[in-house]
């Protein structure tokens, strides 16, 4: 994250002191959460909240329930999440929260009981106005929905306090494929700019979880080809394109890719390097890294998960020439619907579903465009363009509030 934001603070020659006060996160929070597990031992989990900036508006950012969950790497997502919103305008800053655990391995009882007493240990940090917290790894609707309810009983009915809850619970419809919808946005947006046909290019996806199976499917209904996917559990190909609608299906009642009738099984390590137009890391962050880099066969690299390229990753790929769509836009759909639902909240008032699709498209292509232009500008690559762009939005909201 340093790496990214030093290259974009070079280029927009951002004082020593401002680049010093934008890295720091504002606050950071870690927390013992000691559960009592349905076989009735007790157990204790980690929990973590940072909050990196709140200049531009309430900090904003998902849950990650993941093993590898630590401060550090929940430190360099919650700034991600003050670039994210700040590239897309949206009048947020930025935050991230993970616990410690291995989720499957959990029953809901458990992790109810979990995210309640993770609820109970940040109180004093969230609130519709200070820090919203909303889905990532592993959580979703429902645990927003038991972070709604704890919060609640404390402070009185508090939909705003975090989003992507149930639709039926003050959410809004158009959150659950917001991010991969984004995703979709964007590659056909760039696609004319590669020289890439989006009909019929081939598509390589990583993840078939929220944001990997829903721009599978609309990038396939966009007329994409979808020739390989992998997940937790395997891989599967299709040089002829995987059949989305009836893998969804297969998927929902198998909960893996495997067995699907219409693909071919692959090794999972091979997948990144495939000849394919459009390769879309949807999973894991720091999955490409230099070795991989040099091996990719891709003509457009877009990345759906937070992180998916180390910074050597990049440099490698730069050098290469193989242009990447930097996550801070590309997975940027999901907290834009979620700013539609905070404001719904707040209003109490409800958008219908054509108007969050019409909104995130113009609010991501207006980003995307004044991506384009600062790349141009600034003689530089895309995500560095993307950071430089969030930078200067966010110094120059911090000056005028208190820097000199
Ligand atoms: P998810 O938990 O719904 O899905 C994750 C997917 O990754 C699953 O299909 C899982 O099987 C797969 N996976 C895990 N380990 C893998 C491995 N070793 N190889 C291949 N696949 C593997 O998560 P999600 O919400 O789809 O998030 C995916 C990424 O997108 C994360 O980096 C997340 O931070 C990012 N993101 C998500 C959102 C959102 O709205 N959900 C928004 C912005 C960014």
């Amino acid at each position: 994250m340093e790496y990214y934001f030093d290259r974009a603070a070079d280029v927009i020659d951002l004082p020593d002191a401002e680049r010093i006060i934008l890295k720091r996160p504002i606050r950071e929070l870690s927390v013992e959460l000691p559960i009592k597990l349905d076989n009735g031992q007790w157990r204790v989990y980690h929990g973590y909240r940072v909050q990196h900036d709140n200049t531009r508006g309430p900090c904003k950012g998902g849950l990650r329930y993941h093993p590898s969950v630590s401060e550090d790497e929940v430190r360099a997502l919650a700034s991600l999440m003050t670039w994210k919103t700040a590239l897309v305008d949206l009048p947020f800053g930025g935050a991230k929260g993970g616990i410690s655990c291995e989720p499957q391995r959990l029953s809901e009882d458990e992790k109810q009981r979990l995210t309640r007493a993770f609820v109970r240990a940040i109180d004093d940090i969230i609130g519709p106005q200070r820090d919203i917290p909303a889905p990532d790894m592993n959580t979703n609707a429902q645990t927003m929905a038991w972070i709604m309810d704890e919060y609640s009983s404390r402070h009185g009915y508090s939909p705003a306090v975090v989003t992507g809850k149930p639709i039926g619970l003050m959410g809004v419809e158009g959150r659950e494929d917001a991010t991969g919808r984004g995703v979709q946005i964007l590659t056909e947006a760039a696609c004319p700019h590669f020289n890439i046909e989006l009909k019929n290019a081939t598509v390589v996806i990583q993840g078939f979880g929220n944001v990997g199976s829903n721009a599978a499917l609309l990038l396939h209904r966009a007329g994409a080809k979808i020739i390989a996917i992998a997940d937790a559990s395997g891989a599967i190909q299709n040089a002829h394109g995987l059949d989305i609608p009836s893998l969804l299906e297969h998927y929902q009642a198998a909960r893996t890719l495997k067995d699907f009738s219409g693909a071919l099984e692959l090794d999972s390590k091979t997948l990144l390097e495939l000849p394919c137009d459009i390769l879309i890391p949807a999973a894991l962050g720091g999955v490409i890294d230099a070795r991989i880099a040099g091996n990719l066969q891709a003509k457009l690299v877009v990345e759906a998960a937070n992180s998916p390229v180390t910074a050597g990753g990049d440099q490698v790929l730069r050098e290469r020439g193989i242009p990447v769509l930097p996550d801070i836009l590309v997975n940027a759909g999901g907290v834009i619907v979620s700013y539609f639902e905070w404001t719904q909240n707040l209003t109490a008032f409800r958008w219908k579903v054509d108007a969050v699709h019409h909104e995130l498209r113009a609010t991501l292509i207006h980003a995307y465009d004044e991506v384009l232009r600062a790349a141009a500008e600034y003689k530089t690559d895309l995500r560095t363009a993307a950071y430089a762009v969030a930078i200067n939005r966010v110094a120059s909201a911090k000056r005028m509030r208190w820097l000199s």
